[in-house]
């Protein structure tokens, strides 16, 4: 538990808990405690005007190598995870995908144990899912656009007709551009990313969300309906909340998805927690 609210001074007033991004400050009883959700921020210091909240002895172990592990092992899964990084141009040592490519071809390929760090930008983009990852559009043709239309609208695609297309889009957030690019590679590889992406089976996404519930007392919600880009990367990383989705058929194929597996993007600064947590919850009784 890396901040410790002093019980002597803390006068229970909950200023604190609605500041905390990680939803990490609760009430259990009289007391008002921060959990294993605390990822060391330091945001609620000034949230306090009792000077109640202090930095603890340990510090919350971000290890990617270490975090990737035990989310294998604790998980069972036989999968790599994705990691991504908001970023306006490629870091020292990370290639630049150089030609085109879907985000959720790459994100298959990471899942299949290629998982060093690539530089994806919106000129990469072989569709229009780097416009639902905040990073802007390529420029493409007219013919170029109908054509994908009239896969996505009519009998046969997506929706009955562009309208609706367009309708069901509108229920998720509109990015302006918001980075250059994004970083994609495997957790094990990545050390401090924005988010993870991990394919999941029914119990292994109800353990997670029973790990994050155990002490925000949250639930995780999910998006169906529209793109597997549009369903993951922003949402949480707007929110500071973990998302699932079930993908679309094309995110789907791309990623190379198990009929079983659903999709659940963390923010990765709620990872430790997540982890500590996995061990308290009803399933560690099994
Ligand atoms: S996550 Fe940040 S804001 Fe929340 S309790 Fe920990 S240090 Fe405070
Ligand atoms: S803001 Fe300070 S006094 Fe108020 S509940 Fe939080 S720790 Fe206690």
């Amino acid at each position: 538990m890396p901040f410790i609210i002093d019980q002597n001074q803390c006068v229970q007033c909950g200023s604190c808990i609605g500041n905390c991004p990680n939803r990490a400050i609760v009430r259990r009883g009289a007391e008002v405690i921060i959990t294993d959700m605390c990822c060391d921020c330091g945001t609620c210091i000034p949230y306090c005007g009792v000077s109640a909240i202090a930095r603890g002895k340990e510090k919350v172990e971000f290890g990617n190598t270490q975090l990737d592990a035990a989310l294998k092992k604790k998980l069972s899964l036989n999968r790599d995870i994705v990691a991504m990084k908001f970023a306006d141009k490629a870091p020292e040592g990370v290639s630049s995908e150089d030609g085109l490519n879907f985000w959720c071809h790459i994100c298959g390929d990471v899942f299949e144990g290629s998982g060093i760090p690539l530089f994806f930008t919106a000129k990469n983009s072989m569709c229009g899912g780097s416009i639902a990852l905040g990073l802007g559009a390529r420029s493409v043709s007219r013919e170029d656009v109908l054509t994908v239309m009239q896969v996505v609208a009519g009998d046969g695609g997506y929706f009955a007709n562009n309208e609706l297309f367009t309708q069901a889009r509108s229920q998720f957030p509109k990015y302006p551009r918001m980075y250059g690019g994004i970083i994609i590679g495997s957790l094990a590889q990545m050390k401090m990313p924005d988010m993870i992406l991990i394919p999941l089976n029914g119990k292994q996404m109800c353990m997670v969300s029973t790990a994050y519930s155990f002490e925000t007392g949250e639930i995780i919600t999910g998006n169906a309906g529209g793109g597997t880009c549009l369903g993951t990367v922003t949402l949480p990383f707007l929110a500071n909340k973990p998302v699932f989705t079930c993908g679309d058929h094309g995110g789907r194929l791309h990623m190379r998805l198990r009929d079983e597996e659903i999709l659940a993007c963390i923010p990765y600064r709620l990872v430790p927690g997540l982890v500590k947590n996995l061990d308290k919850t009803i399933y560690n009784q099994e």
